[in-house]
């Protein structure tokens, strides 16, 4: 093969490389544009070699390719870059490598790219998925912390001693589990988004808003004058967090409980930062709710406490350190105990019995209230031969499942297949309150056909003190109704307590459903309800305090600081003598 023949071969080649290949004189003019260089910029060689005019987008293009091929060929040096060329027909990025060369009298530069379009979208969608949160669009909790963390360094590294100041905010929407069970998860997610932009309004560039999980902000202030500012800010955000969201034809009222922490004072380094924030919103939302709150020390010490108590109440379930007191449903006509309600109580690390109200709701936080009901259930049968011999064998046996419980199917599948296991499942009744009713809570139309099925009955605790109003029963197939203890108190002397008694009353009874009465302490409560009401059934300190069953055996009592509590026998006092149900009275 000659040599011109040789050279035609190298052009062709060249030519069909799939990579881009050019080359430049020293005033920057191509001498040579393979297929693919020109494909760069949708043209062809002949095209891109004619172009003399930088009117067009192809003509810019060149001219700034020439400009960049003089500064190159001047440094000397082989350089490789990321380049970006946007059309008005697509976005591509190509790898190029840049050689300054020397061939006999000439410089030239011999530049080749090829197309990393597809691997750097990979690379930009790997990093917004691990950087930003897909919902909300928001940095994650993973870019805020370095961002703070950075900010923290250089201004700790400034030669005048640092300090400037900025505020963490941590934000937590109110009830947003209530919200998902009610309107669903795409409203809640919708309410997110919304959310997230209400949040973001206002913001500078060097504010920064953080999604770092479910239903929880994080919002950088920087830089702030003073705290007196961000109260400001926080108060102005508080009253535009009260407007209504229209979603889906919905109108969702949301808000966000807020705790503040202050850089440096509250903390040098983000993880201080972030955690004294959070307990200060911890303090809101027991509190409150739908408010911003500044961290200050005497909080650390409450979360330190409650901290002790969840370690306390994991130990204590998991040494099944905890006992039932059992307090009798009673006819009050016959003065018959028709059931018993078991009523949990835990022994602390003193010994020392404690009353459900200090430790359900943590129980239920924590996620420890489903052993906790199996191991009622089981101390239950543990007994169930004294439960008869001191309530009869009659009596129906009540026990309290939190609503939280109640809407969870896996649990409440467990814990029926527990009741079925006991053999008497007919004797069983479960006591929900009025929110496990909401729409969404799947309880009255999954969950109450199950418990029927196996003959558990179910029964509304509190009623009255809830979400749900009068009108909402008619939509609740439950087997009894206990008005909550707060209508009954002086009864005989609240004429709107009684006129909401005497409404619940006909409603549960053309509803077919059982009545009780709870918390009646005296005989005036006692005397009202028999003379003006048809209820039937009572319960309350007046007949029986919760009663420990190792208290009505004297041979096998507790140890005595556990008799220490409150909980009385059933004859230290000189009440009506009540008396064992003789059959099932429901
Ligand atoms: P509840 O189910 O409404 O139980 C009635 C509460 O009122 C009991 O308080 C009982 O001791 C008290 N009580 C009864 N009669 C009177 C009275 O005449 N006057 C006054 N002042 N109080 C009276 P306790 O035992 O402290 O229980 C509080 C709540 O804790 C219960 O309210 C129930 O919601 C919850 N609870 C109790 N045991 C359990 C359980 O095993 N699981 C769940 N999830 N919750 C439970
Ligand atoms: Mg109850
Ligand atoms: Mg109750």
């Amino acid at each position: 093969m000659d040599a011109y023949a040789e050279l035609q071969m190298l052009r062709e080649i060249m030519r069909m490389l799939p990579s881009a290949v050019t080359v430049q004189d020293e005033h920057g003019d191509f001498l040579l544009v393979n297929d693919a260089a020109a494909a760069q910029f949708n043209t062809t060689p002949d095209g891109f070699l004619s172009v003399t005019t930088d009117a067009d987008f192809l003509g810019q293009a060149l001219t700034h390719r020439r400009a960049t091929a003089l500064n190159l060929m001047r440094s000397g040096r082989t350089a490789v870059f990321e380049e970006r060329v946007n059309s008005d027909l697509d976005k591509r990025v190509y790898l190029t490598t840049h050689r300054p060369v020397q061939i006999g009298e000439r410089s030239l530069l011999l530049s080749s790219a090829s197309d990393v379009s597809r691997q750097k979208a990979v690379e930009e969608e790997l990093f917004r998925r691990a950087y930003y949160d897909e919902l909300t669009e928001l940095p994650t909790r993973r870019v805020i912390e370095k961002h703070v963390t950075d900010l923290i360094a250089e201004d700790s590294s400034c030669p005048e001693g640092g300090y400037g100041h900025f505020a963490l905010a941590f934000l937590d929407i109110d009830n947003f589990k209530h919200i998902n069970d009610y309107y669903g998860h795409a409203i809640g997610d919708a309410l997110l988004v919304q959310f997230a932009k209400r949040l973001g309004l206002e913001l500078r560039a060097s504010d920064m808003l953080s999604r770092i999980s479910g239903d929880e902000f994080l919002l950088l202030l920087n830089p702030i004058q003073s705290q007196h500012e961000v109260a400001d800010y926080l108060e102005r955000l508080v009253q535009r967090l009260r407007a209504p969201f229209f979603i889906d034809g919905s109108e969702v009222f949301a808000t966000a409980s807020i705790g503040v922490s202050l850089y440096p004072e509250h903390g040098r380094s983000y993880d201080p930062l972030h955690q004294n924030a959070d307990i200060a919103m911890y303090q809101v939302k027991n509190d409150t709710k739908g408010a911003a709150v500044f961290f200050d020390a005497s909080m650390e010490s409450e979360a330190l406490a409650r901290m002790a108590t969840e370690q306390a109440l994991r130990l204590a379930i998991l040494d099944k350190r905890f006992c039932c007191a059992f307090q009798p449903k009673v006819d009050i006509r016959t003065k018959e105990i028709q059931g018993i309600e078991a009523l949990v109580r835990l022994r602390d690390d003193n010994g020392v019995i404690q009353a459900p109200g200090a430790f359900i709701n943590l129980a239920v936080e924590l996620g420890l209230i489903d052993e906790l009901t199996h191991l009622v259930l089981a101390e239950i049968m543990k007994s169930i031969d004294l439960i008869d011999e001191a309530f009869g064998a009659g009596a129906t046996i009540s026990i309290n499942v939190a609503a939280k419980q109640a809407g969870n199917a896996e649990f409440m599948h467990s814990f029926a297949k527990a009741l079925q296991d006991t053999g008497c499942p007919t004797r069983f009744m479960v006591e929900v309150t009025e929110d496990a009713f909401l729409a969404k809570t799947h309880f009255q139309d999954d969950i109450m056909p199950m418990l029927r099925e196996i003959g558990v009955g179910v029964s509304i605790d509190d009623f009255g003190v809830g979400y749900s109003s009068l009108s909402a029963l008619a939509d609740i197939t439950a087997d009894e109704i206990k008005i909550d203890r707060s209508f009954i108190t002086d009864i005989h002397k609240r004429p709107r307590s009684q006129g909401i008694l005497r409404a619940i009353e006909s409603l549960s009874e053309a509803l077919g459903m059982k009545v009780i009465a709870e918390g009646v302490e005296t005989f005036e409560e006692l005397a009202y309800l028999q003379a003006a009401t048809k209820i039937r059934y009572a319960q309350g300190y007046y007949f029986s305090k919760p009663i420990f069953l190792d208290d009505l055996q004297p041979q096998a009592r507790i140890s005595s600081d556990v008799r220490s509590e409150s909980e009385a026998r059933p004859t230290d006092n000189a009440r009506p003598a009540y008396s064992r149900a003789g059959g099932r009275g429901y």
